[in-house]
Formats: C-alpha cells, sequence, structure tokens
C-alpha cells in the first residue's frame, strides 16, 4: 500500500516527508530489523541522534534496504556531551561513519546548553561548517525554545531549517512556534504520542471515534494541520503502517480548536530549560 506522504520544503528548498520514524530507546539488532521494516512498510524519513546509540544498527538496516539513498531522508543530532566547534565536527564524522552515509539530510544540535551561549552558538558554527560542505543537506536544532532560538538567529551565518520539540496535545510550545514560523524554521514533534500516554485522553478518544480513526492518527494528522511534522515511533508493524494512514481524512477546524484548547495532560516533563 501507498501512502502518499506529502513533502514538505525546508528554508534552504530542499524536500523532507511530513512524517518521520522515530527511533529511540530501540536498540541492538531489534533495531535493524525494526527500522529495515519501516523503510519496508513506507517510512523514508528515519529520525536518530548518536544518544540513541543506535547509529550502526540503523547504518545495517539502510544498506540492506532496496529505496535508493536519495529517496530516504536521514535525520541524526549531536548530544550534549559533544557540543562546541571541534566536538561536533568529530561527533558528526563518528554518525556519518556509523550510519556508514556519505552525507546527513537533517543534523541537529539535540539539546541547548543553559547559560552558555558560547557553546551553543560554536556548535551551531560547526553545523554551518558542515552544511557548506555538503555533508549535511540541512541543519537545525532540537529543544530549542523562543529564547535559545534568538541566540542562534542573531549569531548565525544560516538559519536552522527545523526546530525539533515535544509536541503533542496538550503541549502546544506557541511561543517556539511563532518564532518559528516568523523565521521559517519547519516544527518537528517529537513524542507526537506523548509516548503513547495520549491515547488515554477522553477528549481524543471521542474525537477520533468521529472520524473512525485511532486516537494515534487523531493526533499525527492534529500535528501536520498545526503544521508540524510528527516522529512517531512504533516497533509493531500493524501500528507502523496505522501511524502512515493519515492522508485520507481531515479533522474539522472545530475539532482543531477544541484540541487546541486542550489543557496540559501529561508529557515527559523534560523541560529544555532545566534539562542539562
Ligand atoms: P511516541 O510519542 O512516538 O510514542 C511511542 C509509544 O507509543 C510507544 O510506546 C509505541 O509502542 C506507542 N505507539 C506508537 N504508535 C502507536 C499506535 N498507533 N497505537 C498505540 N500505541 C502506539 O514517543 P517517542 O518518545 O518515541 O517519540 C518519537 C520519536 O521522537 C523518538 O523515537 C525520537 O526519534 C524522537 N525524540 C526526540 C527527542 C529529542 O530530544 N529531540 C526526545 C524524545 C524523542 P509500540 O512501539 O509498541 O508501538
Amino acid at each position: 500500500m501507498s501512502y502518499n506522504i506529502e513533502k514538505i520544503k525546508l528554508n534552504n528548498n530542499i524536500y523532507m516527508p511530513s512524517i518521520g520514524f522515530g527511533t529511540s530507546m530501540v536498540v541492538g539488532e531489534e533495531c535493524a530489523k525494526i527500522v529495515k521494516k519501516a523503510i519496508e512498510v513506507g517510512y523514508r524519513h528515519i529520525d536518530t541522534a548518536s544518544a540513541y546509540k543506535n547509529e550502526k544498527e540503523i547504518g545495517k538496516a539502510l544498506a540492506e534496504s532496496d529505496v535508493n539513498r536519495k529517496d530516504l531522508f536521514i535525520t541524526s543530532k549531536v548530544w550534549k556531551d559533544s557540543m562546541g566547534f571541534d566536538n561536533t565536527i568529530r561527533s558528526f564524522e563518528n554518525t556519518l561513519l556509523d550510519l556508514g552515509l556519505e552525507y546527513i539530510d537533517l543534523f541537529l544540535i539535540h539539546w541547548p546548553k543553559n547559560n552558555d551561549e558560547k557553546l551553543n552558538i560554536e556548535t551551531w558554527q560547526a553545523l554551518e561548517k558542515l552544511y557548506k560542505e555538503g555533508k549535511a543537506r540541512a541543519i537545525g536544532v532540537s529543544n530549542f525554545l523562543e529564547h535559545h532560538l534568538k541566540i542562534i538567529l542573531d549569531n548565525c551565518e544560516i538559519k536552522p531549517a527545523v526546530d525539533q520539540i515535544e509536541f503533542h496535545p496538550g503541549l502546544m510550545r506557541e511561543d517556539t512556534r511563532k518564532i518559528c514560523k516568523e523565521n521559517d524554521i519547519i516544527v518537528e514533534a517529537w513524542s507526537p504520542l506523548g509516548k503513547g500516554k495520549m491515547l488515554k485522553n477522553e477528549l481524543l478518544i471521542e474525537t477520533a471515534k468521529k472520524y473512525n480513526k485511532s486516537v494515534a492518527q487523531l493526533c499525527l494528522k492534529w500535528c501536520l494541520q498545526n503544521d508540524v511534522i510528527p516522529l512517531p515511533k512504533s516497533e509493531n508493524e500493524i501500528r507502523m503502517k496505522e501511524n502512515l494512514d493519515l492522508f485520507d481524512f481531515q479533522i474539522s477546524d472545530e475539532d482543531i480548536s477544541l484540541i487546541n484548547s486542550m489543557g496540559y495532560f501529561d508529557g515527559s516533563d523534560m523541560d529544555p530549560n532545566s534539562f542539562n
């Protein structure tokens, strides 16, 4: 089955599939199997990070896949302990080696370092170098809130293309999305299902029934209709497929507003202002 996954244009004119496959907490041989299955099922956008300790296994899945490299969109991230100009370049080279790739589609700073603007800027400058050398087709950040982004925007030569943040019903991060919109930065949603916690919310359960869709599908479509790219993770083939089957229905404006106005329900409790 083909899912007609739309593509979205980033601010440097490259295209990214509008749904990605999350891979955190998926490691070892199992990871290679799961990512291979995800590609087989139809995912073309894979999200990893050096911190997930699974880049080698993802590299194995990519090498064994029949899909052309140019049809895949691979994201990775530099972890907190490898920030700074030289460390970031070294970390990127390891990522590339582990993934067995010649370039990465999107490379992100995983978390901002709080109270260390210099380190965030130097790390960004390393990403700019990698971009200019063609080793990363696009560069961006993750978990950067409005004030973290302002520092990068005031000091950068190349604007971030993406900010990957925790985003799901009840956690919309309006200020961060506003500055992203103003600067043509695409927002990606990590934990778009709130690590599965959203599936227990009564409002979401009732709304999903109206569309004959699952709560997971409602959450992912809700991300897309808010112009946010979801990155769901599933180790189960049926749920992998379910999470791609989003392009044959539309949530009404009224229901989008209802979900948008939902209060905080649950989440990771990882605050970018204090997660050091
Ligand atoms: P998700 O919100 O994607 O939820 C994953 C959980 O939901 C799993 O337990 C999964 O179980 C379950 N699930 C998935 N699909 C369905 C479905 N259709 N029906 C019922 N249950 C379902 O959580 P993650 O935290 O994994 O976030 C997604 C990705 O975002 C990560 O894998 C990672 O790539 C990225 N991320 C980035 C962060 C950052 O700091 N930049 C931080 C955290 C995540 P099962 O596997 O059994 O289907």
